[in-house]
């Protein structure tokens, strides 16, 4: 796993749990979508009644799962967890729909994942609070409706475009996370670090939220190694210096490319003058397969304006140049 990858395994949830935020003041930054959510949890609380549906959607590892524990919590409501691809058949979530309290949270990750009929049964759910339960097989089967309490269903996907406009028309409310700045992922930083106890130096919260690729999820990552590097090979002090030393080992670069990334770069700038070059001949000079260059390194080096793909191949931009430290070859007739 690569330590900028923004999606975590079971192992890394573990040990994000102890800094996640449990309540909508602690959560940092996307102050739009926090403002939003705190009017439609508000409202609610004052009436008495479940919220409307949420849908948040935006990349890995910028705070949906915790923004779904927080309503819960902010309503003073359980919280179910499940996700698109955990649901394999519709009674999977019929059972799931038909043991819920009234107002619980049903949080659905991945939910532009979840199969269609499973999807049919919840627009019902949703909008209706009822399930049809269908018993028996074949010509003697039978739908049994079954009344559900109030709840509030909280979606979250990083495909808001996949999800059919059914599904998406049965939130009530839809919140889109964005990557954030780099003083909100200092604070961020900070505050992590005060739940595992340590202090971290301002310059040195300004170099890790620098690296991180606008996620709290990678800054809370490079927070833990920090702390690895200054407890194992420093003083124990979280300053600039432990800072930019672990970080070298872990070869995350000042703007948060780790080593593919910056292979990618160098061979399109070294090898193929810049580009246009095709993506398979790209991936083949670097080493990897075509998917791999595709989906791992390009979205950010695209996003940071580092790479362009055009219709004759990628090419690198004047920036990716100056971030190598290359000068770029001078054009024809120049
Ligand atoms: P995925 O799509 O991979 O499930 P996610 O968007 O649900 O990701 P979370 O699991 O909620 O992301 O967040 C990842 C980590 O980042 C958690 O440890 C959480 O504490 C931290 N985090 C996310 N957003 C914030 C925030 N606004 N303030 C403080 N910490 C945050």
């Amino acid at each position: 796993e690569r330590i900028v990858a923004a999606g975590a395994d079971e192992l890394e949830r573990a040990a994000e749990a102890a800094l996640r935020p449990r309540r909508l003041d602690e959560f940092v930054g996307q102050s739009v979508v926090r403002d939003q959510l705190s009017l439609v949890l508000q409202a609610a609380l004052a009436r008495g009644n479940a919220p409307e549906h949420v849908l948040l959607s935006g990349p890995p590892g910028l705070g949906k799962t915790t923004l779904a524990m927080i309503i819960a919590s902010e309503l003073g409501a359980s919280l179910r967890v499940t996700s698109g691809p955990a649901i394999q058949h519709a009674g999977d979530l019929a059972a799931v729909l038909s043991s819920l309290e009234e107002g619980e949270v049903l949080f659905i990750d991945e939910i532009h994942r979840l199969a269609r009929p499973a999807e049919e049964l919840l627009y019902m759910a949703m909008e209706d609070f009822r399930v049809d339960v269908v018993v028996g097989k074949g010509a003697g089967a039978s739908a049994i409706p079954l009344s559900l309490p109030p709840f509030t269903a909280v979606g979250a996907t990083t495909r808001a475009g996949l999800l059919p406009a059914p599904l998406r028309d049965r939130f009530g409310f839809t919140g889109h996370l964005d990557f954030y700045s780099a003083d909100e992922l200092e604070r961020v930083l900070v505050r992590s670090a005060g739940l595992l106890g340590v202090v971290l130096d301002p310059d040195a919260a300004s170099e890790i939220a620098g690296r991180s690729r606008g996620t709290p999820r990678i800054a809370n990552r490079l927070l833990r190694r920090v702390r690895d590097w200054a407890q194992v090979r420093g003083d124990g002090g979280l300053d600039l210096r432990a800072a930019r030393a672990a970080l070298e080992v872990y070869e995350v670069d000042p703007i948060g490319l780790d080593r593919l990334d910056r292979a990618v770069l160098t061979a399109l700038c070294t090898r193929f003058a810049g580009g246009p070059v095709g993506l398979a001949t790209l991936a083949v000079t670097v080493g990897e397969e075509s998917e791999t260059v595709e989906t791992v390194a390009e979205p950010y080096l695209v996003r940071e304006g580092l790479l362009g793909r055009t219709p004759r191949g990628r090419v690198a931009t004047p920036a990716a140049w100056a971030h190598l430290g290359l000068t770029p070859p001078r054009a024809e007739g120049t």
